[in-house]
């Protein structure tokens, strides 16, 4: 049998944990959303009720390599002890004698977190040495960190190699049965909603989406590229003219594996990029010059809504108009709505990435969809069909 987290022995066992703790402080370096924190919680739990001690890797914000305040980990410590409901030691450095010593010492039932990985450039340059000393500490190594799990830095990819013993944690667990439920062998029509800013950061999801599903949906400042490369007038409309021939070989070849991919019929177009600049429903094919589309129309959003609402499998990644404007978040609420109501029907649906999760967060959907991501570049990855180096490295 395949060793995982709930058949594992954890008894009298270290367990070197890579954790994305990566989470929002205010000015006071109090956590402001403790999501990530809180859904940690259960492999923790885990590893610790079953006789482990726990030793916490993470990264917290950008820092230039070395030490610095107001990105230390020691701020997570209060809502981590309060999540966990037990007390946490804290070692000021990841790397040196003290660590090394602190883990040595730590117990059964014992948790303690390591300093800032990102305080040392060794961490994302995958230096070989700096994983092999971060192993040292333990004698089982677990990643459970999904956000970060595209990036071959040291504590997510590098350290795997100096353990025998190495296992998922219950986040990247779900995360991966969840995107496969979407990838492999969907209940069909599977539909995928993609929104966001530019094409050229979502072409590649496009693409496997075309060879995969039934319905692909585009939305965002995206969908004017499209237009545009079918001949439109978009006015003043975000385009990459430099995408207009990637957008016309996706509509090609969505045509050759009979891919329906809709670009949206109406959009509401603006004067200026303001919440407050005057506003007009627009065809998309005739917005006038000095104004752009912000976002997607009440036509398209209706007939979005009956694609969704008969799919029976969902994949939502980006908003479909500048929804951090009210004026221009109607229609990212309503595709919210129709992914909670084809939810409803007895589809299972995925959002993921971070203005999507935020816009379900925000209309208090988060509970009404079948599974939310934690992780937006990793989750992007994984869907266009790369091999993540995280998780390459636990197989190897
Ligand atoms: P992404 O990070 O690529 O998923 O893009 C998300 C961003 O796209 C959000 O900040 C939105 O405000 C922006 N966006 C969505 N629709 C439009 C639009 N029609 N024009 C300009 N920006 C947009």
């Amino acid at each position: 049998m395949m060793k995982n987290i709930d058949n594992y022995n954890f008894e009298n066992k270290k367990v070197l944990i890579r954790v994305d703790f990566n989470v929002p402080l205010n000015e006071k370096f109090e956590v402001t959303d403790a999501t990530r924190i809180e859904k940690a919680i259960p492999t923790l739990q885990k590893v610790l009720k079953k006789g482990g001690a726990v030793i916490l890797m993470s990264h917290l914000g950008r820092p230039k390599g070395k030490y610095d305040e107001k990105y230390s980990l020691k701020h997570v410590i209060p809502t981590l002890e309060k999540a966990l409901g037990k007390k946490v030691q804290f070692a000021d450095n990841c790397i040196g004698e003290k660590a090394l010593e602190q883990s040595k010492n730590l117990k059964s039932g014992e948790v303690l977190l390591l300093e800032n990985l990102r305080f040392h450039n060794e961490e994302k340059s995958g230096d070989e040495t700096f994983a092999k000393t971060l192993s040292t500490y333990a004698d089982v190594y677990m990643n459970d960190a999904f956000g970060t799990a595209h990036r071959a830095h040291a504590s997510t990819t590098i350290v795997a190699k100096f353990f025998e013993e190495k296992l998922f944690g219950y986040i990247m667990e779900s995360e991966i049965n969840n995107l496969e439920k979407v990838l492999s062998n969907p209940e069909r029509p599977l539909t995928a909603i993609l929104g966001g800013a530019k094409v050229s950061g979502k072409i590649q999801v496009i693409d496997k989406m075309i060879e995969k599903a039934d319905h692909i949906l585009i939305g965002g400042g995206m969908m004017f590229t499209f237009i545009k490369a079918m001949g439109g007038n978009v006015g003043n409309s975000l385009v990459e003219e430099e995408l207009i021939d990637v957008a016309k070989k996706a509509i090609e070849k969505a045509e050759k594996t009979g891919a329906k991919l809709w670009i949206p019929t109406d959009t509401i177009i603006a004067d200026k990029f303001d919440n407050e600049a005057n506003t007009k429903m627009c065809d998309v094919n005739e917005i006038p010059d000095g104004w752009m589309g912000l976002d997607i129309g009440e036509k398209t959003a209706k007939q979005f809504e009956e694609v969704i609402t008969n799919s029976k499998t969902i994949l939502w990644n980006g908003p479909m108009g500048v929804f951090e404007m009210k004026n221009f978040a109607k229609g990212t609420q309503a595709i919210a709505e129709s992914v909670v109501k084809a939810t409803q029907k007895g589809a299972f649906s995925l959002v993921g990435g971070g203005d999507s999760v935020a816009a379900i967060n925000n209309y208090g959907y988060t509970d009404d969809v079948s599974y939310v991501s934690t992780g937006g570049g990793a989750m992007l990855e994984y869907v266009e069909g790369k091999i993540l180096p995280a998780i390459a490295a636990m197989k190897a």
